[in-house]
């Protein structure tokens, strides 16, 4: 039997599980079971908890700024609500000195502050270790802090401070952002806005929206979309019905904004077979002048596509809908091919 070379790293004490996070262009590891439980706000402002199945683990603030922000004043002024918190309710706080969660050298990364604070032990939030930075390329200030749960050790903590914030990075590459959470993952371009987002046990609902532009080349036009859907037990959903009848029943019956008429096109999403339909705007208020200012404008605008497939691997059926200008036609495409179904 050999033995394994001694040279051979081992992994890090959290590094056993992990999922990739994504949200908002914020991207890093984080350990399996930890998925957002709150969020709210825009790419330009907004924030993101993150729980584990005991409560709270990671909390994500972020805010756009035009002029270069002081961090450090930023969370000195946090350390210091969260010490007068503490003394109204007579319970233990210390301010953890000069912690290294994050490396100041970090490239692209500006006033990178870390920070830590040690509370009453027993407390549902007994201890946390973030950091700060303001970032000149998607110009934010992030605010990223983890957070112990009763009776954990404070070291440890610090060190899982320091392997999930370490890499955390602030804005995608290339113009497209990763969005993962709850075994999820797709790319979508950065200037597509998060718009209704629902995550529930019964499925997850994903909408991102880019503004329809202004001016002459946006007369007519509606917004450019991007949206998702995941249903979880596909076995049992498909139990005694087709996939084609589900779809009608549970997304094309109840689609507010647009109308798929029958047949389905049949294709496939990363080796499954799909159904691919090709949509129709139902509102006329709001077909007509797209119509009307294609003619004039000598323009096509492609028709919204839905995808739906069954993934027996991931035991999930999924649907992937695009409503893109032509000139943005690969974005549809592209989002589709990223997204890991299994
Ligand atoms: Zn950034
Ligand atoms: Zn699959």
């Amino acid at each position: 039997m050999s033995v394994s070379p001694v040279s051979s790293p081992l992994p890090l004490l959290f590094g056993k599980a992990r999922r990739p996070l994504g949200w908002q262009g914020y991207t890093t590891e984080v350990p399996e079971g930890w998925n957002p439980g709150k969020y709210s706000g825009t790419r330009a402002r907004g924030d993101l908890r993150v729980d584990d199945e005991n409560g709270m683990r990671l909390e994500l603030r972020w805010e756009e700024s035009q002029k270069t922000p002081d961090v450090e004043k930023s969370v000195a002024n946090f350390l210091q609500t969260l010490q007068k918190d503490a003394k109204k309710r007579k319970s233990a706080f210390q301010i953890v000195e000069n912690p290294h969660i994050v490396s100041r050298g970090r490239k692209k990364k500006e006033q990178v502050t870390s920070f830590g604070w040690i509370g009453e032990a027993k407390s549902e939030a007994s201890c946390g270790f973030g950091a700060a930075w303001f970032c000149p390329t998607c110009d934010r200030v992030t605010f990223a802090h983890i957070v112990g749960q009763p009776n954990e050790k404070v070291a440890k903590i610090e060190r899982l401070a320091q392997e999930v914030l370490g890499p955390l990075e602030c804005h995608g590459e290339g113009g497209w952002d990763s969005w993962s959470f709850f075994d999820l993952q797709i790319e979508i371009p950065s200037e597509f806005e998060l718009g209704r987002a629902q995550i529930l046990l019964s499925k997850i609902e994903m909408e991102w929206v880019r503004k329809r532009p202004v001016g002459l080349y946006g007369w007519g036009r509606r917004a450019e979309r991007l949206k998702l859907w995941r249903f979880p037990a596909a076995s049992a959903l498909l139990s005694d019905i087709q996939l084609e009848d589900w779809t009608r029943f549970n997304l094309l019956n109840t689609h507010k904004q647009l109308v798929y008429p029958n047949p389905a096109e049949a294709g496939r999403v990363n080796g499954h077979d799909a159904l691919i339909y090709g949509g129709k705007i139902k509102d006329p208020r709001q077909a007509v002048p797209v119509w009307f200012f294609d003619k004039l404008l000598r323009r096509v605008t492609p028709k919204p596509i839905l995808h739906v497939w069954d993934c027996p691997l991931s035991n999930r059926i999924w649907a992937l809908e695009s409503e893109v200008s032509k000139a943005n036609l690969h974005v549809g495409r592209q989002a589709l091919d990223s997204l890991q179904c299994h």
